[in-house]
């Protein structure tokens, strides 16, 4: 079966996406071909690039905005109790399987636009 095609825009700068099962370098293809469960539960983003993708300049890679700073996407957040608060930042952190391996099978191929 052919796989589906999408472009994706990324950083030229950034990682390249590495083989599933590696680790994660935070190329940014997973989030950027479509949104994981925590942006279409929280983010109530159905597809397209993540909105909450945060490129990192001083490190050169892609980050989880969700996880570095979740009150700028959840602005109810900050008036959530302390035990709800921290609840969802244990969901957000289980569901992307944060310090995993990579678990994208997309295969990112590179072109620069002229
Ligand atoms: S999970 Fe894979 S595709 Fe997604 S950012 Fe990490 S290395 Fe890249
Ligand atoms: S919420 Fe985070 S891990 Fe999920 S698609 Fe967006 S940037 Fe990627």
């Amino acid at each position: 079966m052919r796989q589906e095609q999408r472009l994706i825009w990324l950083r030229v700068e950034a990682p390249a996406k590495p083989v599933v099962g590696a680790h994660c370098n935070g190329c940014g293809v997973c989030c950027a071909a479509e949104p994981c469960p925590v942006a279409r539960v929280f983010l109530w983003q159905r597809r397209g690039a993540c909105r909450a993708l945060v490129w990192v300049e001083a490190n050169l890679h892609y980050r989880c905005g969700m996880l570095m700073q979740p009150a700028n996407y959840l602005p109810y957040l900050p008036y959530l109790p302390d035990s709800l608060h921290a609840l969802i930042g244990r969901l957000i952190g289980r569901w992307i399987a944060v310090g995993t391996a990579c678990d994208s099978d997309a295969e990112a191929i590179h072109t620069i636009p002229d």
